[in-house]
């Protein structure tokens, strides 16, 4: 598919594509060169100049489904190399030897090809996996050893707390601070030989315990940890820290613009301190990368932690990660959000540098605005009730149907007609029939005319109740040659005008009518427990009438039905045989106050 958003859309600028406009003028990274593959100084310096004038990175952790944050992230990142002649990295962030499933790498790939882009650009497949780099990783550690940069800490996790000190208290040195280079290197290779338990030594950067910035005070790069890494099996029993491993996973890539969210800024320093301290060890290219920071996204009524989501799923509050309820994207996707509505979203909300909320209905008013101009139209009775226009068989004829079209989109004639037929008994909404009308109300009741859309005009002559009151049919005339598209169509006027499908023709189909998952705009905003704000009525299961032209539809077709919004066939169990919709929003935000 194509990104909505290319060359020819005007962008709304933003710091980050300043940043990147005012670092192609200044040519900052015009002599780079790339080795056609990540690696470390020699590697680069050995290739061509960069093909890419910019390189950015989209860089999860495999560890559960993306969500609409991470879509925020990829469209930002995937979107600026596009726009500036670069090129984007997918890389897997494995650092963490915790259990990889091979269903979220997958599922991975399948998000950001869905939502339209790539990792393949200049006939180079920029997929990579950070555990790929523990070799340089080792081999950066023991360089800052031997420049007096880093040291093996053995105080107890609990000395080093205390050691740290705070905002206001400077902290204090370990004692094992001073150790010679060739006695660290020594210690290191121990660490590395499974010599010492887990949890007995780290490597610590030695920068400054007084620092300010708390993140500088001689952070840990290195752990002790004995477990089974998906790639490199069992070859490590030490693992790089996420700080100490993503700049150098930034920098053997020849990342340009390192794009990461807010509460990475106290990281800054120590991401600078590690790549200027490699760069001048002559192992990693120069120009070294640069990060900068951006606003998450927060969305009101959805939850944007993976673990959390994996909390609904374990708890089986949702069907699974692929509930239309959740916001992940194959959740939103099976919800019948479309990559052009996600893109629109992303490109709407844009890039701050301060943390804010995010109306849910600007996610919903991106997909109707992008569905509007292109779903076909279609018509569908959500809470049925049968009317029987009483003197058909007098004015058309005893079991007679009569052909009715309608636009298959109002503002695309080349998507032609739909048909369906309209006989003695058609389905209506039951809340189009009211037996003592509120004010205002133009739909049926006795003595009142309306027109059934693309039929005739019909005049109410009431209904019939069960023992509870509960209307079971209503009944009404209907007036000859009012049709619409025929030359008496305007001789009655009216002032309601009623969806509707006919009985004979109409298809039965299961309607899935999801709402938000929360009753409360921020879920978990007070300490609150989110689980307690689970909205009871997320989900209400109908059995609906759609007009025929619906019995075609495959999986994953849109659809806007009239009166009623935006209308989806089930990824997954819409079938030949078994019709399925979700309603994706409605026409309007019924949740504005
Ligand atoms: P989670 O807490 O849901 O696991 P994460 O940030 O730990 O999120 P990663 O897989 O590490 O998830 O993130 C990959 C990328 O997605 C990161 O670069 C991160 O900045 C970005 N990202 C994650 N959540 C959001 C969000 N809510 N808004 C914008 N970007 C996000
Ligand atoms: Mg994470």
């Amino acid at each position: 598919m194509t990104p909505l958003a290319d060359k020819e859309t005007p962008k709304t600028s933003n710091f980050l594509r300043q940043i990147i406009e005012h670092d192609l003028n200044a040519a900052t990274y015009a002599g780079r060169k790339w080795g056609g593959s990540p690696g470390d100084a020699a590697h680069h310096a050995a290739g061509q100049p960069d093909p890419a004038k910019v390189r950015l990175r989209f860089p999860p952790e495999p560890n559960g489904y993306l969500h609409i944050g991470h879509a925020k992230s990829i469209c930002l990142n995937f979107g600026l190399a596009r726009d500036y002649g670069g090129v984007c990295h997918l890389r897997f962030d494995d650092t963490n030897p915790e259990k990889e499933d091979t269903e979220y790498v997958d599922s991975i790939k399948d998000a950001v090809q869905w939502l339209g882009f790539d990792w393949h650009n200049n006939g180079e497949n920029n997929l990579f996996q950070a555990s790929d780099y523990f070799d340089f990783m080792y081999r950066a550690a023991e360089y800052l050893i031997e420049a007096g940069h880093a040291y093996v800490d053995e105080q107890t996790a609990e000395q080093m707390r205390l050691n740290r000190g705070d905002f206001v208290k400077p902290g204090t040195n370990s004692p094992f601070r001073t150790r010679s280079p060739a006695e660290n290197l020594a210690r290191f290779r121990e660490m590395r030989d499974g010599k010492l338990p887990d949890g007995a030594a780290v490597l610590r950067a030695k920068i400054d315990m007084a620092s300010p910035n708390i993140n500088m005070r001689d952070p840990a790069i290195y752990r002790i940890r004995r477990a089974h890494h998906h790639n490199t099996g069992d070859k490590w029993c030490i693992y790089p820290m996420y700080t100490y491993a993503h700049p150098i996973e930034d920098a053997l890539e020849q990342i340009t613009h390192s794009i990461c969210t807010l509460e990475f800024e106290d990281q800054r320093p120590f991401y600078d301190w590690l790549l200027d301290r490699l760069a001048e060890g002559g192992l990693i290219a120069s120009p070294h990368p640069r990060q900068y920071e951006f606003a998450r996204l927060n969305l009101t009524y959805v939850l944007t932690s993976k673990r959390k989501l994996a909390q609904l799923v374990n708890e089986k509050r949702v069907s699974g990660w692929d509930d239309p309820r959740m916001p992940t994207i194959v959740g939103l996707r099976r919800r019948g959000y479309t990559p052009e509505a996600i893109q629109l979203f992303a490109e709407r909300i844009g890039v701050t540098k301060s943390d804010s909320w995010i109306d849910y209905s600007t996610l919903e008013g991106a997909l109707r605005d992008t569905l509007d101009p292109i779903a076909p139209r279609a018509m569908a009775v959500l809470d049925p009730v049968k009317l029987v226009l009483t003197n058909w068989d007098e004015v058309m004829g005893a079991g007679k149907l009569d052909d009715c079209s309608a636009p298959v989109h109002p503002h695309l004639p080349d998507l032609g007609k739909r048909n369906f037929k309209i006989g003695k008994e058609v389905w209506i909404e039951s809340t189009d029939y009211e037996e003592t009308p509120p004010k205002g109300f133009f739909r049926l009741f006795p003595g009142n005319k309306v027109r059934l859309k693309y039929g005739h005009v019909i005049e109410c002559t009431g209904a019939t109740k069960d023992a509870s009151g509960k209307v079971t049919e209503v009944q009404a005339t209907l007036i000859p040659d009012t049709k619409s598209g025929t030359p008496g169509s305007d001789s009655v006027k009216v002032k309601g005008v009623i969806t509707w499908v006919g009985v004979a023709d109409a298809v039965q189909a299961e309607v899935r009518l999801y709402d938000r998952l929360f009753t409360e705009a921020h879920p978990e905003a007070d300490g609150k427990d989110f689980l307690e704000n689970l909205n009871a009525n997320s989900l209400s299961v109908v059995t609906a009438y759609v007009e025929p032209s619906l019995a075609s539809a495959t999986a994953g077709q849109r659809f806007q039905f009239e009166r009623h919004g935006y209308f989806v066939t089930d990824l997954k169990d819409h079938a030949a045989g078994k019709a399925v919709f979700n309603r994706v929003t409605g026409m309007k935000d019924s949740w504005v106050k």
